[in-house]
């Protein structure tokens, strides 16, 4: 048997693979896409350097670096760090401590 046969071959059994599973073969590639998607949408909401931003707080907080201090706007104790000047890494520490209440509404107000 030569080469081409063997390859016709092949594409003839592909081909019928194809006919047998054919709705579990879209069902898989629709579900891939919608995955793909989705990723893509999660990415573009969740700005990745403010995620990063945050992270460099939590780990310097957490490693004793800097201190959590209470709200400035209220003095609640329960704060969230707010990056003033934006989330670019030479502003990675740059942060305003704000509650939750306050970091909202500096967030609402300016974005
Ligand atoms: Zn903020
Ligand atoms: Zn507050």
């Amino acid at each position: 048997m030569g080469l081409y046969q063997t390859s016709l071959r092949k594409k003839e059994t592909m081909a019928k693979y194809y006919r047998a599973n054919r709705d579990t073969i879209l069902a898989k590639r629709t579900k891939v896409k919608t995955t793909n998607e989705q990723r893509i949408y999660y990415n573009r909401n969740a700005d990745p350097q403010k995620i990063q931003a945050r992270n460099y707080i939590n780990n310097r907080v957490a490693s004793g670096k800097i201190v959590r201090e209470p709200c400035v706007d209220c003095g609640e104790s329960r704060v969230e760090a707010h990056h003033h000047n934006g989330y670019e890494q030479e502003h990675w520490g740059d942060v305003t401590w704000l509650c939750r209440d306050h970091h909202s509404l500096i967030h609402r107000k300016y974005g």
